[in-house]
């Protein structure tokens, strides 16, 4: 499938998601998940209009990046090393996995400036998956005032890989709350404005969730390379 066919079915998914709760599509950003592609379908995402590309490890950034440059607007999605941070931050502008002090003193160490943040929160209470327990949010937010490059754009969850809508949907209403709960905190630093969350097979409901990007891969780009998901 060319990439502009799938980018075509899933604004149609969006579309009908957000005719379904009151929302407006443009409020949604799609980011192409480029992990399990290789550069020439990464590129034929760009020429097919997609602006947002997202990678999940460093060594898979820094190649495409050699090749895309800074033509796509760059996230990153993966959990990320501590020691690590130097070889991604000047690539990217958004840092999706943001779920722990010591990863936030470094990035605030390394960045030239400011650096849109998402907090990653464990919504689910999957003990596989990656992300600060949502009780610890609020400390958490309070605490980054202290790195002044750090800016808490917004939550970010993975939500359990399953077909049980209802749990999906607690899930990102989960993510939604907390989202607010940052808001009313009214702190410079945390205004908190955007919700990363829905995936292939999830994004629908994230979508009449409130997502306000998704990250998409295998339903957008496809799935073509063996790569570790961390
Ligand atoms: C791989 C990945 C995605 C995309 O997954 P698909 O199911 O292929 O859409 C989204 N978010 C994160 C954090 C990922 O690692």
């Amino acid at each position: 499938m060319r990439v502009i066919d799938n980018l075509d079915s899933v604004k149609k998914v969006i579309d009908e998601a957000c005719e379904a709760s009151g929302r407006n599509p443009e409020e949604v950003k799609i980011i192409a998940v480029t992990k399990y592609v290789s550069i020439d379908r990464a590129r034929e995402a760009l020429e097919a209009g997609i602006v947002h590309l997202g990678e999940n490890r460093d060594d898979g950034l820094a190649q495409k990046w050699e090749h895309l440059g800074d033509k796509p607007v760059w996230h990153y999605i993966g959990t990320l090393q501590t020691r690590k941070v130097k070889n991604v931050i000047d690539k990217i502008s958004y840092l999706h996995s943001l779920d722990r002090l010591s990863l936030a003193k470094e990035v605030d160490k390394r960045a030239s400036g400011k650096v849109n943040c998402f907090i990653q929160v464990n919504v689910s209470g999957e003990e596989s998956k990656h992300g600060l327990q949502p009780g610890g949010l609020l400390d958490f937010v309070r605490e980054l005032q202290q790195y002044s490059n750090i800016l808490v754009d917004g939550l970010m969850t993975m939500a359990p890989y399953t077909e049980d809508e209802e749990l999906l949907r607690n899930c990102f209403r989960e993510l939604k709350k907390l989202q607010l709960a940052v808001q009313e905190l009214k702190l410079d630093s945390a205004p908190c404005s955007e919700l990363s969350m829905g995936m292939s097979n999830d994004y629908r409901i994230a979508v009449e969730e409130g997502a306000t990007m998704v990250r998409i891969g295998t339903a957008l780009v496809g799935h073509e390379l063996e790569v570790q998901d961390k």
